[in-house]
């Protein structure tokens, strides 16, 4: 059980609760688009329970990526949390 202690936190970008990392999608906007975190650039966390609460993250999404297009956040919204249930 010790082990949690030595998992890396970071912070929610939507609700700014520390979380283990684990516990938080890593995403990052390249030219206005979200996708998944893929190794370099600027990120942000986002975590399980925010990713649900579509309103919420969809304003955390257009401030991270500087965008106000809503519906392509929601649809891509949608392929992440989908992506993320497989895994
Ligand atoms: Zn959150």
């Amino acid at each position: 059980m010790a082990k949690i202690f030595h998992q890396p936190i970071r912070m929610c970008a939507t609700c700014r609760q520390r979380i283990i990392q684990n516990e938080l999608l890593r995403l990052q906007c390249v030219d206005g688009s979200l996708q998944h975190f893929v190794g370099s650039g600027r990120s942000f966390y986002i975590c399980k329970n925010c990713i649900e609460d579509e309103n919420k993250v969809i304003k955390t999404l257009m401030r991270q990526c500087k965008s106000g297009d809503r519906d392509r956040f929601t649809n891509k919204l949608k392929e992440i949390i989908a992506d993320d249930r497989k895994s």
